[in-house]
């Protein structure tokens, strides 16, 4: 198909996308289960040729669209999960809640899908092969979708995609401009706990006490000293204690001390290296002082790795269908965290960034995903929902060719 029709197809959805996206951002739901927002999908999906499953673990939906001739399987992903946070655009089409918003953009993914999913239909007969479309929930830290690949995501078709694509909106890049890159793309990212048990006393006495606070200071500096000596400056690592809680009140040493961080990666090795490190460093520290120290590691997303010849495919397609200045290389990655990681582990694919930054503002200057105040210029839509299109159809292609 040409992929100049696809573009202008696109662009053809553009209102029935809109006002999708926006019914979406007007009511926007947090967590594994969405149940407005799947009924509003499951109604724009009406009519369509697809094969639907509802999840029942959580509120995503799988729909399969069989093409007319013979060939290979796709999955494309769309997340439809909001932040709890309130929001502060004056957009006429807010969110209608006090505390939740759509600010990372998944109704603008949850909508393009949509699109793709009709664009696709009707071309369903010239299809040689599978398209299997991914709308999932939790993606914001919730681990939504492991949940559908726990319940058969990839068993939906036999045999299973051999190539996965995800888009994700970001007002830091100009308007319809793709960019991604090959390898690690975005981080893994675990969280952790440390409790610090000492003995209380007299903040006049503290050697009849068994003080946590300079335990919990000590512990800060030997994490991020021992970093730079023990992790190749070439690895990207991260560790950033976000929160220290401890004591009641200026004259009485507390029992204990309590330490919530991140730890941020970009590849297993080192994120399983700095487990150990952490593990060591916490407990000796304390140790050292005459106190005893606990981590707990809660694993978050894995690093999201993206296959190098699915991203040169991704580029060629993009600037076939959008233009050849479409696509600039991502020349770093982001140290956020991506559900889609866990997609990635199992098929060979990409998450391509797609640039959506409001006309009347400046990217890089623009509020960024998750500020109370992002906006996304909508036009972007089209072109996410030709790239979609047009990367199942050619990965189809190439693997029928
Ligand atoms: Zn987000
Ligand atoms: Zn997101």
């Amino acid at each position: 198909m040409s992929s100049y029709q696809l573009l202008s197809d696109a662009r053809a959805l553009l209102p029935e996308t809109v006002a999708l996206r926006r019914a979406l951002h007007r009511q926007p739901e947090v967590g594994n289960h969405l149940p407005h927002t799947r009924a509003k999908v499951l109604a724009a999906l009406d009519g369509l040729p697809l094969d639907l499953h509802l999840h029942e673990t959580t509120s995503g939906i799988v729909g399969v669209l069989t093409g007319g001739r013979p060939g290979p399987a796709i999955l494309l992903r769309g997340d439809m999960d909001a932040l709890n946070m309130p929001e502060n655009t004056d957009l006429e089409y807010a969110s209608e809640f006090e505390s939740t918003m759509h600010a990372c953009g998944h109704d603008l993914h949850t909508a393009m899908l949509v699109g793709a999913a009709k664009l696709l239909s009707a071309r369903k007969d010239e299809l040689p092969g599978t398209v299997v479309f991914m709308f999932q929930p939790g993606e914001e830290g919730l681990h939504g979708a492991r949940f559908m690949l726990d319940e058969g995501l990839l068993d939906v078709v036999s045999p299973r995609p051999t190539g996965a694509f995800a888009i994700h909106v970001t007002a830091q890049i100009a308007s319809s401009i793709v960019s991604h890159r090959p390898g690690p793309e975005m981080a893994s990212a675990d969280e952790i706990h440390v409790t610090i048990t000492g003995r209380g006393g007299h903040a006049s006495a503290p050697h009849l006490a068994a003080d946590p606070i300079p335990v919990a200071a000590h512990i800060v500096l030997a994490v991020e000293t021992a970093l730079t000596r023990e992790i190749s400056a070439l690895e990207p690592v991260v560790v950033t204690f976000g929160k220290i809680a401890a004591g009641t009140t200026h004259n009485v040493i507390p029992e204990t001390a309590r330490m919530e961080g991140t730890v941020r990666t970009l590849s297993e090795e080192v994120r399983s290296h700095v487990h150990v490190m952490l593990d060591r460093i916490i407990t000796n520290v304390a140790a050292a002082h005459g106190l005893h120290a606990e981590l707990d590691i809660v694993p978050g997303y894995p690093v999201t790795v993206n296959d190098a010849g699915f991203a040169a495919f991704v580029t060629n397609v993009a600037n076939d269908v959008l233009g050849p200045e479409a696509v600039v290389e991502l020349t770093a990655p982001i140290m956020g965290a991506e559900d889609w990681s866990y997609v990635l582990q199992k098929i060979p694919g990409i998450m391509a960034f797609l640039g959506a930054c409001p006309p009347d503002l400046v990217p890089g200057e623009a509020p960024n995903n998750h500020s109370n105040r992002v906006r996304f210029d909508e036009d972007a839509m089209a072109s996410g929902i030709a790239l979609y299109a047009a990367v199942a159809s050619e990965h189809l292609n190439r693997a029928g060719s």
